[in-house]
């Protein structure tokens, strides 16, 4: 598999099992790297040359897979998707996954979609009664399992880089809140690419550096020179490897080989977060409200195209 970026040489192996800060962006080999966040337990390390970003004290792949096939992550309300609970953030969701996929059918019909981190089948289920002929991957086999009675179809048990999937073969590949997960970003939209039919649309959701309230979480961090660290900290979560912009991100994509036809913002849901006070709730509320209307709230929507 050719797992290099136009333009530059092959990358080394992702992700940093030895611990040692890498000296070259994981993503695009360039060695022009600086350092935005200096937390306490790790720091956030940002190539200047693609703006891509990851935490320094990089997660093994036995941590990735002992992090996923818990209970901590099949149990946590947020990614098993406890409607009950999370009823506003819930109804958010799920107007997000309908005007998602009312753009990919404008743009394909409706057809084969794989998820990728398909959780408790949630977006599965919506596209499903959309009337796509739907399949899922999931690491967890708790979740996997979920997802497998929600939709009555196949949702594959393991992980997306190392399940064996033919060449073209779905229409759209769908990946919510996945890819900032993985260690090696560049294999998995190389993967997806290459799985997806000619014309076939891909869509990814990811937290945005470049939103108004990570922007707002960096510049508190450093008018008090790392003291009010929290919100950026909080917008780093221990599960998330990589740290992209929209800029970064479509530019990432356009080197996997799809054309990006769309990115829009979406807003993001911290419900299920232990907020510190009324406070950073308003706060977080306030400064989506303001980024709906500059299209820069925390979240970005990208949908690409294979050439045909
Ligand atoms: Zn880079």
């Amino acid at each position: 598999m050719d797992r290099s970026i136009a333009g530059t040489s092959t990358r080394s192996a992702p992700g940093n099992p030895a611990g040692r800060p890498l000296t070259i962006c994981p993503l695009c080999g360039d060695g022009n790297l600086g350092t935005v966040y200096r937390f306490q337990e790790f720091s956030v390390l940002k190539c200047r040359a693609c703006d891509g970003s990851w935490r320094s004290n990089m997660y093994s792949p036995g941590d990735i897979t002992a992090m996923y096939t818990g209970d901590e992550y099949s149990k946590n309300p947020y990614f098993s998707y406890d409607v009950d609970q999370f009823q506003q953030a819930a109804r958010g969701r799920y107007a997000n996954y309908a005007g998602a996929l009312s753009a990919i059918e404008a743009r394909v019909g409706v057809g084969t979609l794989l998820d990728v981190g398909c959780g408790s089948g949630a977006f599965l289920t919506v596209a499903q009664q959309r009337g796509w002929n739907v399949s899922g991957i999931e690491l967890s086999p708790e979740l996997s399992q979920v997802s497998r009675r929600a939709v009555q179809v196949e949702v594959m048990n393991g992980a997306f880089e190392s399940v064996a999937l033919p060449d073209e073969s779905y229409d759209v590949v769908t990946m919510w809140d996945i890819i900032e997960h993985v260690l090696d970003p560049v294999l998995c939209l190389n993967k997806v690419s290459r799985i997806l039919k000619p014309g076939g649309v891909a869509l990814f959701c990811t937290p945005d550096e470049d939103s108004l309230l990570a922007r707002a979480g960096l510049f508190l961090y450093r008018v008090s020179g790392g003291a009010l660290s929290y919100p950026a900290l909080a917008l780093h979560p221990t599960y998330h490897t990589y740290f992209f912009s929209r800029t970064g991100f479509t530019a990432l994509l356009e080197h996997s080989g799809l054309q990006v036809e769309r990115c829009y913002s979406q807003e993001a849901f911290f419900e299920h977060s232990q907020l510190p006070s009324r406070l950073a709730k308003w706060g977080i509320w306030a400064i989506e409200k303001v980024g709906s209307w500059a299209d820069r709230r925390y979240e970005i929507v990208c949908l690409a195209q294979k050439p045909g």
